[in-house]
C-alpha cells in the first residue's frame, strides 16, 4: 500500500528547474532542511515553516515531522524525470474528452510514451497536461512530493506557490493529491 502524497508539478510539462535551484529556495523558505537518510530517492526533512505553508484543514490534524514519531511523517522528496510522465493516484478522477465531454474511458492504455489521450467519439487528441484531472494526477518533468498528507487534509499556501513560480521563470506550478 502506498503512503498517501500531496504532489507538486510545473504546469507546463517541458518545464524544468534545477535540482539545486529548488532545494536552495525551499531550504530557503523553510519547506525544507536537511537530507533525510533511509528512505529511497531524494528525501528531505521538513523545515521549520513546512506546516505555516501548507494550510492544514480540519481542527487539529496530526502531523508528525520527524522519523522519531512513526513512519507515517511527512518528509518532502524530489523526482527528476529525463522526459515527462504522468503520475496518478490509485483510483484517478474519470476524464473527459475537453471537446464533446466524451469520457475517456482507456486513458490508461493509450499512456505508454504518448503526450496525448485520443478520444474515440470526437477525435481530438487531448494533451495529458490539458485533461482536467481534478487534482488526481500530474504530467510533467518534475515533481516534489510530501509524504504522509491525505487528500485534502492540507492546501498549499500561496507563498509556496508563488516561491515556485519564481524560480521557474514566473511559469506556475499545479499540486494534486495521490494515495
Ligand atoms: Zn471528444
Amino acid at each position: 500500500m502506498t503512503a498517501p502524497r500531496l504532489t507538486f508539478h510545473p504546469r507546463d510539462p517541458q518545464q524544468h528547474v534545477s535540482r539545486e535551484t529548488v532545494v536552495d529556495n525551499m531550504r530557503e523558505l523553510g519547506f525544507i532542511a536537511a537530507e533525510l537518510d533511509g528512505q529511497a530517492g531524494d528525501c528531505f526533512i521538513a523545515g521549520e515553516h513546512f506546516i505555516d505553508l501548507l494550510s492544514f484543514l480540519g481542527c487539529s490534524p496530526v502531523i508528525h515531522l520527524s522519523p522519531e514519531e512513526g513512519d507515517k511523517f511527512c518528509y518532502i522528496e524530489l523526482l527528476d524525470l529525463p522526459a515527462a510522465e504522468l503520475i496518478y493516484a490509485n483510483q484517478p478522477f474519470q476524464p473527459k474528452c475537453k471537446r464533446c465531454r466524451h469520457p475517456l474511458t482507456d486513458w490508461k492504455t493509450q499512456l505508454s510514451g504518448a503526450s496525448v489521450i485520443q478520444c474515440h467519439e470526437c477525435n481530438s487528441a487531448i494533451p495529458l497536461d490539458k485533461v482536467n484531472w481534478k487534482q488526481s494526477a500530474g504530467y510533467a518533468s518534475q515533481f516534489m512530493f510530501v509524504h504522509n498528507i491525505y487528500p485534502h487534509e492540507a492546501v498549499p499556501g500561496e507563498r509556496l506557490m508563488m516561491k515556485l513560480e519564481a524560480i521557474s521563470d514566473n511559469k506556475p506550478w499545479d499540486y494534486f493529491y495521490d494515495i
